[in-house]
């Protein structure tokens, strides 16, 4: 009987003049993800609705809950500006469903409406109460008869579907993710994405090492954050050359620093071809060796732009819960040879200092060289929904 979808977007709401940016992108995403299955989309105060063709409603449903930025969504049906039309609608409305006990909450955003909402959930539980024979339970119903007055038409429905939250895709800067192989940085990514960020995918890889094959791991990761980003772009990005001067110069227990060091500032360079406004890492704090403070701090030195860290405080079985609700954690455990493995050390140094590691750094000649070397010989994949 539902054929509309109703959007809420909280954070919106609050962005004052910009308000329009954000819906216009929220429109523009939701129109892209719904294709042909979407007939209408219309703005009213605070929300949008959707006509959408008949039995796509669990598609539509599949593909609002990945949509970054809706609050929540409501399948629904239209009524008027009428009470009496209102009653009958809720009564076709709630003879489909199956329920014992309900109540009537009323959201009057059209307050020139002539009855207030306290009036409305009177008027209309005392029809459904004579009509359909049901109990009111004003604490514990099976069923809430939702009523959402606007200015132009009234929306019927029972059930609020959490969406993710957060920001319209594009509303905020554009980032680079420092993406590997792993569990983290894909998560890390996502939560980005979900603040409105632009995300462009940097991955390093042993050249020597790894088939070109085995990279379609990290195209795999990068399709799944694409389905809620819609456009992604990844840059695959050679590092043997980096390494092995690295090998060549650096003791063992230093190696990971400088490596992670070259790799921000491949990254560094990227996000000027890209204009891109700061990197996102999945670093946790003490995770591993390169995670501890004087490390990070060691580490994220190079970068000219800000490092951002969205899982710094969070535990890996916190991480593994969002990266199964997005579907790259599947992917991520698949067995792949790190380039990073062979970097890591018996005994690595956790307590790096800023001064020594530049010091030891001197010994790499033509670094500029051997990052626009690297870059040059990168793969560029684009990813379109
Ligand atoms: P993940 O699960 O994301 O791999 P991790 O816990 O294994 O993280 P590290 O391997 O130390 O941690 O990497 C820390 C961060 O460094 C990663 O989250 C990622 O942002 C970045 N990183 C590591 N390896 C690569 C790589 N090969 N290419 C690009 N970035 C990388
Ligand atoms: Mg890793």
């Amino acid at each position: 009987m539902e054929d509309i979808v109703l959007i809420h977007y909280n954070e919106i709401a609050i962005k004052g003049k910009n308000r329009n940016f954000f819906e216009q992108k929220l429109i523009n995403h939701i129109k892209r993800v719904l294709k042909e299955d979407l007939l209408l989309i219309k703005k009213r105060y605070g929300l949008f609705y959707c006509k959408f063709k008949k039995g796509s409603k669990d598609r539509v449903c599949k593909l609002l809950k990945m949509v970054p930025g809706i609050a929540h969504f409501s399948f629904a049906i239209i009524s008027d500006l009428d009470l009496e039309k209102i009653k009958k609608d809720s009564l076709e409305f709630l003879k489909e469903k199956d329920f014992l006990t309900f109540k009537v909450l009323c959201k009057r955003s059209y307050k020139k409406f002539k009855y207030k909402s306290m009036e409305v959930n009177m008027l209309i539980g005392e029809y459904i109460l004579n009509n359909l024979k049901r109990k009111v339970d004003i604490k514990n119903p099976d069923l809430n008869l939702y009523i959402e007055i606007g200015e132009k038409e009234v929306f019927i429905f029972s059930k609020k579907i959490k969406g993710l939250g957060g920001l319209p895709v594009g509303s905020s800067s554009k980032i680079i993710c420092s993406l590997s192989g792993g569990i983290d940085s894909p998560v890390s990514a996502f939560k980005m994405i979900k603040r409105g960020c632009d995300v462009v995918y940097v991955h390093l890889y042993n050249n020597t090492l790894v088939k070109r094959e085995v990279l379609s791991k990290i195209r795999n990761i990068v399709e799944k954050l694409n389905n809620y980003q819609l456009n992604s772009k990844l840059y695959v990005v050679p590092f043997s050359e980096i390494q092995k001067e690295i090998i060549a110069n650096i003791s063992s227990e230093y190696r990971m620093i400088i490596y992670r060091r070259f790799m921000f500032r491949v990254i560094n360079a990227i996000s000027v071809i890209e204009n891109c406004k700061g990197v996102v890492t999945g670093d946790s704090m003490g995770q591993v060796a390169s995670q501890t403070l004087e490390n990070i701090f060691s580490i994220y030195d190079v970068s000219t732009i800000p490092i951002l860290t969205p899982l710094i405080g969070s535990d890996k079985q916190e991480i593994i819960v969002v990266a199964k609700e997005i579907g790259t954690y599947e992917i991520s455990i698949i067995p792949y040879p790190d380039c990073c493995s062979f970097m890591l050390s018996l005994h690595p140094q956790t307590k790096s200092n800023l001064d020594e590691i530049k010091k030891l750094e001197e010994s790499i000649l033509k670094k500029e060289l051997l990052i626009e070397n690297a870059i040059s010989k990168a793969d560029v994949f684009e990813f379109k929904i």
